[in-house]
């Protein structure tokens, strides 16, 4: 699997329709200061259900969609579409290639869809688990992130290599599956107050 494709349209510096191609291979993006690199990595992070603002260097959320410049007005909405090669199948889906697309409307509501079907973004975290593509995935260090990892707390540089050796899946399963445990619990209690009551 490789991601082959980025198409980007009114996310930040990038108000046109803009289709970023990437072979099997390394790509190397190049400009000036402030010419929007940062922006691409951003877009990808964001399509992937960053829900961090500060993580994608903003104040709102609404900051991601194009805010206009001297020549040209503000757009309404932002969209951004990552296309995998699946031909490998390494994203648990019976197609050769997944498409993921967000988009925001300056209303705030996120839209989500995985190959133009509507879904939520808990689907969209759940097909990438365990792939190092989610948004806080191994696979993408943006500027910064290198330093983090070498400070961080010992459990944070775990949960990475948890994610890169595949038991994240599993342990969010789990955690999952406790949560329902609990509640399930708590009701039987509730059942066994109520019978108490009434006999
Ligand atoms: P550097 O090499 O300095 O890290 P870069 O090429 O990575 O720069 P980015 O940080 O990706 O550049 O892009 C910054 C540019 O994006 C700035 O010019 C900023 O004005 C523009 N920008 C950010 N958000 C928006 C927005 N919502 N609308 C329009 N332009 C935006």
């Amino acid at each position: 699997m490789y991601l082959k494709k980025v198409e980007i349209q009114g996310f930040k510096s990038f108000a046109d329709k803009t289709e970023i191609k990437f072979n099997n291979d390394i790509t190397a993006i190049v400009g000036p200061n402030g010419s929007g690199k940062s922006n691409i990595t951003d877009a990808i992070r964001w399509v992937l259900g960053e829900q961090s603002i500060k993580n994608l260097r903003g104040g709102k959320m609404e900051d991601v969609i194009f805010s206009g410049t001297d020549k040209r007005r503000p757009l309404g909405f932002a969209e951004v579409t990552i296309f995998f090669d699946n031909q490998d199948g390494d994203i648990p889906m019976d197609y050769n290639e997944v498409a993921i697309t967000r988009r925001i409307f300056r209303s705030g509501e996120s839209e989500y869809y995985i190959n133009k079907n509507s879904c939520r973004l808990k689907d969209i975290r759940e097909l990438f688990m365990d792939t190092g593509i989610g948004k806080d995935g191994y696979s993408i260090i943006g500027q910064g992130r290198i330093d983090e990892i070498l400070s961080n707390k010992p459990e944070d540089r775990r949960n990475i290599f948890e994610e890169a050796a595949g038991i994240i899946k599993y342990k969010s399963k789990k955690e999952e599956a406790e949560r329902k445990l609990k509640s399930t619990e708590e009701n039987i209690i509730r059942i066994r107050d109520l019978i108490h009551e009434i006999s």
